[in-house]
C-alpha cells in the first residue's frame, strides 16, 4: 500500500480538516453570477491515493464547477493530441506575474502560460478546429471522464447554469479573445469561430464535479497519467510531467511563488473555491470551500494544506 498507515494518515487529514472548519473568512466569487449563490459554510476534502485508497470528508456529495482547474487538463489533452512543441508555439511556460484575467502577452507575443485565461483560451483554439462544436466538446469531455473514471456517484457532469452565466457575463474573456484575434495568436478567421472557441472554454470551466471526482482525477496525474482504478493510460507520462511543472510554477494565481516555496507541490485552484493538489507517486488532495482570499484561492483549502503539511514535517512515523 502506498500509504502504509492509512488509519493515522486519515486521522491527520480529519484533524487538519476540522482545524479550518470554522474559518468563514474570504469572499465568494460574484463576477460569475452562477457562482455567487454558494453557501459559505460548505467545506469538503477528498484524498485518493495512486492505489485507490480514498478519504472523503464534509460536503463531499456537493458539486461545483472545475473553473480554472480545467486549464491544466485542457493543456494536457492538447499536448497529447497535437504535440507539446505545437502547443508551446502558441503559449509560453512562464508565470505571468499578473492576475489570471489580465489582457497581456509575454515575450514573442504569446500568452505567458496555459493556466491563465488568455493562455487557456489560446489552447482551446487548438481543439479539433475542423470538427463540429459538439465533437470538440465531446473530445475533451471524454478525457475528463477517463481521468476521473466516475469514481463517485456524483461523478462528473455539466452545469448549464454556470455555463450560461459565464457566456452571458464573461465580458473580460470576450475582450481577451478579441485581443488574441487582433494579435494573431489564435487561428480564427471569423468572429463566429472566436465565439465557438470561447464557448468551448466556458463549457470546460463549467464541468461539474465533487471533491471525490477531483481527487480521482488528481490521483491519475499523480500516477503519471494512468487511471488509478482502470489502469488505462489517459495522458502520457511526459505530458503529465509538463502539466505538473506548470501547476507547480503557475497554479495558484498570484500566490504561486509563495505556494511553491511554502508547500512545494503542484496544484491548481479555481474561482469556485476548488483546489487540486498533486502528491506525485502518492495521490491527490481535492478541497472545496467557496470563500476565496485576496488572490482567489480558497481560504479553507489553503489553511487545511498548511495544517496537514505541518503534521508531516520532520515526521517519519507515517512512512511505511
Ligand atoms: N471561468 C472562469 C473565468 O474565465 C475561470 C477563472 C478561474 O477559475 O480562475 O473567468
Amino acid at each position: 500500500l502506498v500509504v502504509g498507515d492509512f488509519k493515522t494518515f486519515k486521522e491527520d487529514v480529519i484533524a487538519a480538516f476540522d482545524s479550518v472548519r470554522k474559518d468563514g473568512s474570504g469572499e465568494i466569487t460574484t463576477y460569475i453570477p452562477g457562482l455567487s449563490t454558494y453557501d459559505t459554510n460548505k467545506w469538503s476534502v477528498s484524498f485518493c491515493s495512486v492505489d485507490g485508497q480514498v478519504v472523503a470528508l464534509g460536503d463531499y456529495k456537493d458539486t461545483f464547477t472545475l473553473q480554472s482547474v480545467t486549464k491544466p487538463i485542457l493543456y494536457g489533452i492538447m499536448c497529447d493530441a497535437v504535440g507539446t512543441d505545437t502547443v508551446h508555439r502558441y503559449v509560453g511556460k512562464e508565470p505571468s506575474g499578473f492576475g489570471f484575467n489580465k489582457i497581456v502577452l509575454g515575450y514573442g507575443d504569446v500568452p505567458h502560460n496555459p493556466l491563465i485565461n488568455i493562455g487557456a483560451i489560446t489552447v482551446a483554439s487548438l481543439v479539433l478546429p475542423d470538427e463540429s462544436i459538439s465533437d470538440r466538446f465531446e473530445f475533451c469531455y471524454s478525457k475528463y471522464k477517463d481521468l476521473a473514471c466516475n469514481m463517485s456517484p456524483g461523478g462528473i457532469s455539466f452545469n448549464n447554469v454556470v455555463y450560461l452565466s459565464e457566456k452571458h457575463n464573461g465580458h473580460r474573456n470576450y475582450a481577451i479573445g478579441h485581443y488574441l484575434l487582433n494579435k494573431g495568436c489564435i487561428d480564427a478567421s471569423s468572429t463566429g469561430r472566436l465565439m465557438e472557441i470561447l464557448e468551448l472554454y466556458f463549457q470546460l470551466c463549467s464541468i461539474e464535479v465533487d471533491t471525490r471526482t477531483v481527487a480521482a482525477m488528481g490521483a491519475t496525474l499523480a500516477n503519471g497519467g494512468k487511471n488509478v482504478f482502470t489502469g488505462e493510460e489517459v495522458l502520457s507520462k511526459n505530458t503529465v510531467q509538463n502539466m505538473l511543472s506548470l501547476m507547480y510554477s503557475c497554479g495558484m494565481y498570484d500566490y504561486s511563488g509563495e505556494w511553491s516555496f511554502e508547500i512545494g507541490l503542484p496544484a491548481k485552484s479555481g474561482v469556485s473555491g476548488v483546489i487540486m493538489v498533486i502528491l506525485p507517486n502518492l495521490g491527490s488532495l481535492a478541497m472545496w470551500s467557496p470563500p476565496l482570499d485576496h488572490y482567489g484561492n480558497s481560504v479553507r483549502g489553503l489553511g487545511f494544506t498548511r495544517n496537514l503539511l505541518s503534521r508531516f514535517k520532520n515526521d517519519t512515523a507515517h512512512q511505511s
